[in-house]
């Protein structure tokens, strides 16, 4: 595997960058969402609902509840509830450790019984969405596991997952030292019963409510989004991120995170366009249908804003080349991040990067940098 470095055009730079190779940078190992230096409590939704040990009752059967996610990641993340005739859905249940450590009791104390689960749902494969998905099967026999169609190799396999996301950005990236981490949020996967399509319909509790599919790609390849017909509460994981979401010390600012920048912008304008009364995003807490609406065009922005800063970059370079890690320090400095080199910042960098080159403003070109050859293509490592 070789350096991903961009460039104007082929050439001499192009030479002299294949044949000077890089010294390896190895950055610090990161978490999906955040640092796990500072760990902190737990802290409250602010959904500004009637609150009891955390959990806030949004009306209609549905319940935002309390992760451990902010003390595992430093990263606030929220799991939602869908109650249908005593039984239940459970949108985007966390890592492993979740439903041991918050979402059994708040379940109860949103009046359902654990046993009772119909569905655990995820929005996407990354580990904080689809990591906790094996401990309910394991629990409750009969819960059905469903994920988006493209995301579910990633959900049944921390391998494939890692090859295709955490690792994939050689020369940039190398989160190799964090592997076990990350492992450590969604290891033993579990086996997806329902794969879920855009237009799918997914019944819960049997009792005629229903959760509509609306693929929202662009934060993964297979990123959907739930929309509850009965209450208008749209469930969008990861998909509306705004500006970044704030760590839960606040002293850092997880960037908007997208491997694709047309899907990203298609996935925001059909939310925009769907009749939600409540928008439920993971990271941040539900807001108002004209708030959501806000939050939505407030992400449009950062990616007009972001592409606005790589195309600048690449007239400042001309006819030099363009490093990935070039544009991940101006978009670091437009979210705050800090330090600029994440998971988050890179993939959204490198989707820009592609979009240019869709356009003829860029060749891409790998380099083959010294000790790559090392890496192995799958397995544990670090
Ligand atoms: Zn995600």
């Amino acid at each position: 595997m070789g350096r991903l470095f961009w460039e104007v055009a082929a050439g001499e730079a192009r030479q002299e960058l294949r044949t000077a190779g890089f010294p390896r940078a190895r950055q610090e190992p990161v978490s999906p969402v955040g640092s796990r230096k500072k760990p902190l409590e737990m802290r409250a939704p602010g959904a500004g609902a009637a609150s009891r040990e955390g959990i806030a009752d949004l009306g209609g059967g549905v319940f935002q509840l309390p992760t451990d996610y902010p003390a595992v990641c430093n990263a606030p993340l929220w799991s939602y509830l869908v109650a249908s005739g005593g039984k239940f859905a459970l949108i985007d249940p966390g890592v492993r450790s979740t439903r041991t450590a918050t979402l059994a009791a708040a379940v109860s104390a949103a009046g359902l019984d654990p046993a009772a689960a119909d569905l655990v749902i995820a929005t996407h494969g990354h580990p904080d969405h689809s990591g906790g998905q094996r401990s309910w099967a394991d629990a409750v026999p009969g819960v059905r596991v469903a994920a988006p169609l493209e995301d579910v190799p990633w959900v049944e396999s921390f391998d494939r997952q890692w090859v295709r996301c955490w690792d994939d950005y050689p020369g940039t990236l190398d989160l190799r030292a964090g592997r076990a981490d990350l492992e450590a949020l969604c290891v033993p996967e579990p086996t997806v019963d329902l794969m879920l399509r855009d237009g799918d319909t997914v019944q819960v509790g049997g009792r005629g409510r229903e959760l509509a599919v609306v693929q929202t790609s662009g934060h993964t390849w297979g990123h959907c989004a739930y929309l509850d017909r009965q209450t208008g509460a749209l469930f969008t994981g990861d998909a509306v991120q705004g500006h970044g979401t704030r760590s839960s010390d606040g002293a850092d600012v997880f960037a908007p995170m997208y491997v694709d920048v047309a899907e990203t912008r298609r996935g925001l304008r059909r939310l925009a366009g769907l009749p939600f009364t409540l928008l439920c995003p993971a990271h941040v807490p539900p807001m108002s249908r004209d708030d959501g609406l806000a939050f939505i065009q407030d992400s449009l922005d950062f990616v007009d804003e972001a592409e606005a800063l790589a195309r600048d970059l690449v007239r400042q370079k001309a006819p030099g080349p363009v490093l990935t890690r070039d544009l991940c320090l101006v978009i670091a400095r437009l979210t705050g991040t800090d330090p600029p080199v994440t998971p988050q910042v890179v993939a959204t960098a490198r989707a820009h990067l592609y979009a240019l080159a869709r356009e003829g403003l860029l060749e891409a070109a790998w380099l083959p940098a010294p000790g790559d050859q090392d890496r192995p293509a799958t397995g544990p490592s670090g």
